[in-house]
């Protein structure tokens, strides 16, 4: 059994060195637990966070810890009549080979609905999130237009996707050429801009008027930074903001200390707010759980017959974790981040 721990707190930028694999001997199932050995592992920019110290929406990760996740695991030996040997589950074991959870904390994961790592994207927490999302936040309405950041990873993809499907113009923002040729031709936005290419947001925020030529109703925030700055200029009355995430700006730590772009966005922020009588919701995907069922009953007929494509960024093996996580954060990755971790 091996496991990779938090070794250090990064500084700024996440490095090898804030990693350290582990291995150590199991504890056998006690009454009502599973042992089950991880086939995949789901890497998720919320775990940036959790390496930082202080207090977040959930705790952090203590030096010498496992780091969290969630996976896909085979049931080895159960100890509760809900699961069997063979059976495929889902549930936070870590950054780890193999696990042993309560029963009770797991989910059954179906290998017939799809294959069983879109549990851990599609159609499980970063899909669910992109869903739930856009409906209660963004509440979305035929022929307006939406912009959302990350437009081909796990949360944007079904962002735009969902916004197409309900009649919206869905106008992506994405790190390089071939995420937005993708975003395009495989996702089926109207148009998506390249903001690596862009060398500052007023770059930026010309592209996306032209793209917009009707503003923005609704911006589905999941970066922050360059292009946040961009869009709000862009807001007609009445849009609204779910914030999701703004991955541009974790590595300022919790309190954004530093002052990341040097640039103070604040007032552009609140007067757009107020003079465009905007809806801006902050979201936690764990408060809204309860929303699961329906969320799969639109979603998985919708992947089941291609109408919802998804796209998978496959590292193999355990030890692969910490730099899959890095390329995650630096836009390396290509769609959902998924550990192979087993067969
Ligand atoms: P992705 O698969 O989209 O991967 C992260 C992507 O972020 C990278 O590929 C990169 O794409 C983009 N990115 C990184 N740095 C920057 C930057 N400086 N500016 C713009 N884009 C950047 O991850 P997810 O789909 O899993 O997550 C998307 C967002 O949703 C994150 O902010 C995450 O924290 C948030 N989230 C929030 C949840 C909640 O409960 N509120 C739950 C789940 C996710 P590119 O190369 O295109 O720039």
């Amino acid at each position: 059994y091996s496991r990779i721990v938090l070794a250090s707190r990064p500084e700024g930028r996440v490095s090898e060195n804030n990693f350290r694999v582990e291995s150590g001997i199991l504890p056998r199932p006690a009454k009502g637990e599973v042992l089950a050995r991880v086939l995949y592992l789901s890497l998720d920019p919320y775990m940036r966070g959790r390496m930082d110290a202080g207090k977040s929406y959930a705790p952090a990760v203590e030096i010498g810890e496992t780091m969290e996740g969630r996976a896909v695991a085979e049931v080895l030996e159960s100890n509760d009549p809900a699961f069997a040997p063979g059976d495929l589950v889902l549930g936070s074991f870590g950054w780890a080979s193999h696990g042993v959870l309560p029963a009770a904390g797991l989910m059954r994961v179906d290998p017939d609905l799809a294959p069983p790592s879109t549990a851990l994207g599609v159609l499980g927490m970063p899909g669910f999130t992109g869903w739930l999302g856009l409906e209660a936040f963004g509440r979305p309405q035929k022929g307006e237009t939406l912009v959302v950041g990350a437009a081909t990873g796990a949360v944007g993809s079904m962002v735009g996707q969902l916004a197409r499907l309900r009649g919206l113009r869905a106008v992506g923002v994405a790190g390089g050429p071939e995420k937005c040729d993708f975003a395009v031709k495989e996702l089926g936005f109207d148009a998506c801009l390249d903001h690596r290419a862009a060398p500052d947001s007023a770059t930026l925020r010309k592209q996306l008027a032209q793209a917009c030529p009707d503003g923005v109703d609704v911006y589905f925030e999941n970066v922050g930074d360059k292009t946040l700055e961009a869009v709000l200029p862009l807001m007609n009355v009445g849009g609204r903001i779910p914030v999701c995430g703004m991955i541009g700006w974790y590595d300022l730590g919790a309190l954004g200390a530093g002052g990341g772009t040097g640039r103070n966005m604040l007032p552009l922020a609140w007067r757009t707010i107020l003079v465009q009588r905007l809806a801006v919701q902050g979201f936690i995907i764990t408060d809204h759980y309860h929303r699961f069922g329906e969320f799969l009953t639109e979603v998985a007929p919708l992947v089941r017959d291609g109408r919802i494509a998804w796209h998978e960024d496959v590292a193999e093996g355990l030890e692969a974790a910490p730099q899959a996580f890095m390329n995650l954060l630096a836009g390396r990755n290509f769609g959902k981040q998924i550990v192979k971790v087993a067969q």
